[in-house]
Order: structure tokens, then C-alpha cells, then sequence
């Protein structure tokens, strides 16, 4: 699959790479076939591989980057940590960035949430999350004499990571099937996914019905749930799933009623992606605990946090005293600088304000697609867009080798992207400029053109 521009250095890497790596969500017979960009350098919402081709990217590197890369304060940020230390031990000491950064995060955070707890990836900072609703309950359960619960709600589709704490409050049957022997289930509900319905309803009784349903499930199971686990607003890795508006009200109100702990999954959400800081603001939801990462650093370096309630550190302080927890580089120090930059040039730059006619742009480019039969479920929200795709004989465009065609065929026009199964997205940097990201939306469409004149919509792989 040769794409033309590969030089030897490149494909003396590539070979060395097939030899000796392993990658993540990566089919190893397809991988092994491929002839991936080698990337060198990266400049604003642009990428330029070892041959010196330059590509948009098209997933802010998988949905990492907020501001561009290189950008001069967070490259400053890291200069200045570095001269000075780059990490020392989070257990037994602390430091200023550290402190400065928690406070922050507060600031910012919906209202109730006054603790963080600092680890390095999403994942993680769910599974400290789950841990933590756990030692809450027991704390709570155990005073009133009460059974203590171990069983989480989750919703189908869901993704909360790869450990295998969260891989148990996963929905996504392709990642998360096999190692159904090594988790405990969680109760979930379907994704409420409108323009599917689970329920096989129309969009506006979807929305009321899924959201009635999850609440039904929610009254029956309750006294067993250490907590409810979602990702607001939006199932990213599920297949961007955009949802209903009321839905996460809903839960949120649900949770309240029945006192569950709710925990906010906003690692692919947070800082700004949705349209507003955190997804949960746009419903008025306050969770009991907000897991972050991903955009946290500016898609810089890895760190992510745990937001709690201060009635959660009081419930682990009594009982039982101490958060057996922690990871070698909780709290980085380099990580914690230019997390800190990250918020300061969101606020400064205006990054938020500036969303809506970011959009616009996309859906200017896009709306050339509202009569392309292969293109289904065209669907927006704060800076993402998606669509699905299907076969001329109208199923979902699944098939791995075309997929990896169409994705080939952007990557020719200077556009990065990975399609989700059938879902294809756009998730610029939010720095992106309206130029851009037209651009990044016009190689969208000009790929499905190309695609579709090289006959890869026929359902012949
Ligand atoms: C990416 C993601 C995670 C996992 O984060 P990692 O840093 O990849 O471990 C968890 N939850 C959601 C919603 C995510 O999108």
C-alpha cells in the first residue's frame, strides 16, 4: 500500500518499527501491511513526517492537542520547569506547580468538586475514581449497617480506558468482550444514540424513553451501585455518539434523588472540546467525581487527575485513612507547568469564544453531503464533527481495508485522520484557524469524492 512519497529513510524506519513495536489498537496483520506517516516535527494544527510531507491534524492527535503543537508559552512552560527540576516524588513531598494547578483546576471545575487527586492517563484517573466512589460508599453503607455495594452502572458503547477496573464499565464489544472473564460486569443502559435507537424509536421519543429507561434501571439497582460512570455529552470512542439534549440532566437528577455518586468520564470532553470548559456545565450537572486528561497539558505530556468532593477525602480520612494509590510520576512537575500554560492561553486566547465560527466553517464545507448516499447522521458538537458511512447497499461501511483506503486517500491530501469503524470525525486542535479548518473539512469531502469514484463504496473490499 504504498502511498508514493516514502523515501529510504522512511521505510527504513517503518521496517525497523514492524520488527520491534507493538501498537496500540492497532491490527497486527493490517498494521504489519501498512506504510504509516513517520511523523518528525509538528507546527501548529500541522504535522510533517521524516520526508518532509505536511499534514492537518485531523484528531488533534487523537483528541490531545487544544492549542496547536509547538506553541510558545507551553514550549516556554516546559523550558522553565526543566531548568529547574523535571521530577521529583509526588509521596512524601510537594510542589509548587502542583498546587498551583489544583487550584486552578477547582476554580474551573463545576461547583462542589475541591480536591484532586493526580495521576498520568485517563484510565487511570477513572480507576482511581471507581475506587475511591467505593471507599465512599463503604465508609457510608457500613455507619448506617447497610450491605456494601460493588456493582457500577455504565452505558453500553461506554469507553472509561483499558485497565481493567474501567475495561469492566466498558460497552464497546469490540475492545471489551474478551476480557469479560477478568472484570465485574457493570448494569448498563443502551447509549442513547437517536438517530439508532436502541429502543428502535423515533429521535424525539428516543431521547425521553433512553433517558426514562436508565432512570428505571437506575431506581431497580441502586441499592447495589457503587456509582454511575459517564462520559457527558458525548461517546467519543463509541463512536461519537452526540446526546440528546436533557439526557445528562436526567442521570444527573436521577443520581441525586437516589443519592448514587455520579462520576463524570470528561477525558476526552474536558477543556473546551464539547463548546463549553466541561461538558457537564452545559446541563447544570455536578458531579461527585470528574475524571481528566487527554487535553489537560495541551496534548503535551501525561497527566490527568481526579476531581472529588471534600465529603469523599472526609469519608477516606476516617475510614480507612489512607488511599493505598499512587503512580511514580503522579503530579509531574513538567506535565504540571504546562498544564497550567494550557488553561492560562485558553483563557487568553479566547479559545471558547472563538468555537462556534470554527464550526460553522465545517458545517459550511459539509453541507455538499446532506444528499450523498453513503453519508448518514452528520452530526456537531462544540468543535467535533462526524458522520457514518455506508455501502452502496446502504449497511455500515465497516470493512477494515477500505477504511484504511479512505484514510490513505486523505493522508495524500495533507489530512490526518482515523476513522472510528464506520464514523468518520474531525477533532481540530481548538486553536485551528477558520482557514484550517475549512481545510481540514473540504479534504473530507474531496476524499469521500475520490473514494467513491475509485469504487470503494461498491462492498468489495
Ligand atoms: C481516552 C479516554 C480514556 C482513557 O484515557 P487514556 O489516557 O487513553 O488512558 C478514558 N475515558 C475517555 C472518555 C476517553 O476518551
Amino acid at each position: 500500500m504504498a502511498i508514493g512519497f516514502s523515501s529510504s529513510h522512511h521505510a527504513d524506519l517503518v521496517q525497523r518499527d514492524r520488527h520491534v513495536l507493538w501498537h496500540p489498537f492497532a491490527n497486527l496483520a493490517l498494521w504489519e501491511r501498512e506504510d504509516p506517516p513517520v511523523i518528525a516535527s509538528g507546527e501548529g494544527v500541522w504535522l510533517t513526517d521524516v520526508d518532509g510531507h505536511r499534514m492537518l491534524d485531523g484528531t488533534a492527535s487523537l483528541w490531545v492537542n487544544l492549542l496547536g503543537h509547538r506553541h510558545p508559552a507551553l514550549d516556554r512552560a516546559l523550558m522553565e520547569q526543566a531548568s529547574l527540576i523535571a521530577h521529583s516524588t509526588f509521596l512524601g513531598s510537594t510542589h509548587e506547580g502542583a498546587i498551583l494547578l489544583a487550584e486552578r483546576l477547582t476554580d474551573l471545575a463545576p461547583a462542589g468538586l475541591t480536591r484532586v487527586f493526580f495521576s498520568d492517563n485517563g484510565s487511570t484517573a477513572v480507576e482511581i475514581a471507581m475506587k475511591l466512589a467505593f471507599l465512599y460508599q463503604k465508609y457510608r453503607r457500613s455507619k448506617r449497617g447497610k450491605p456494601i455495594p460493588a456493582t457500577f452502572f455504565s452505558l453500553d458503547r461506554g469507553y472509561h480506558g483499558d485497565t481493567l477496573g474501567t475495561v469492566g464499565a466498558g460497552g464497546i464489544d469490540r475492545f471489551h468482550q474478551v476480557f469479560g472473564p477478568l472484570v465485574r460486569p457493570s448494569v448498563t443502559a443502551p447509549a442513547p444514540d437517536c438517530h439508532r435507537c436502541p429502543l428502535g424509536l423515533e429521535r424525539n421519543s428516543c431521547a425521553l424513553e433512553c433517558a426514562d429507561l436508565a432512570s428505571r434501571l437506575l431506581e431497580i439497582h441502586h441499592e447495589d451501585l457503587v456509582a454511575v460512570l459517564v462520559e457527558p455529552l458525548l461517546q467519543a470512542a463509541g463512536g461519537m455518539i452526540v446526546w440528546p439534549s436533557g439526557y445528562l440532566a436526567k442521570i444527573g437528577q436521577t443520581c441525586r434523588n437516589l443519592d448514587i455518586p455520579l462520576i463524570a468520564d470528561e477525558v476526552a470532553t474536558g477543556f473546551g472540546r464539547t463548546g463549553t470548559l466541561f461538558a457537564c456545565e452545559q446541563e447544570g450537572v455536578s458531579p461527585d467525581f470528574m475524571a481528566v486528561g487527554k487535553a489537560l497539558t495541551g496534548g503535551y505530556l501525561p497527566l490527568a487527575a481526579t476531581l472529588v468532593r471534600e465529603s469523599v477525602y472526609d469519608a477516606v480520612r476516617e475510614d480507612p485513612g489512607t488511599f493505598y494509590h499512587g503512580h511514580s510520576y503522579t503530579a509531574n512537575p513538567l506535565a504540571c507547568r504546562v498544564a497550567l500554560a494550557t488553561l492560562e492561553c485558553i483563557e487568553k486566547e479566547d479559545i471558547l469564544g472563538a468555537i462556534p465560527a470554527k464550526r460553522s466553517q465545517i458545517q459550511d464545507s459539509w453541507s455538499v453531503l446532506s444528499n450523498v448516499p453513503m453519508v448518514e447522521n452528520v452530526r456537531y458538537l462544540g468543535l467535533i464533527a462526524a458522520l457514518d458511512l455506508r455501502l452502496k447497499d446502504g449497511s455500515p461501511l465497516r470493512t477494515p481495508a477500505i477504511l484504511s483506503a479512505i484514510r490513505e486517500t486523505a493522508r495524500k491530501t495533507g489530512l490526518l485522520i482515523r476513522p472510528l469503524s464506520e464514523t468518520l470525525y474531525l477533532i481540530p486542535p481548538l486553536s485551528v484557524t477558520l482557514a484550517e479548518v475549512r481545510q481540514m473539512a473540504d479534504i473530507l469531502v474531496e476524499t469521500l469524492r475520490e473514494s467513491e469514484k475509485a469504487g470503494l463504496f461498491e462492498g468489495r473490499s
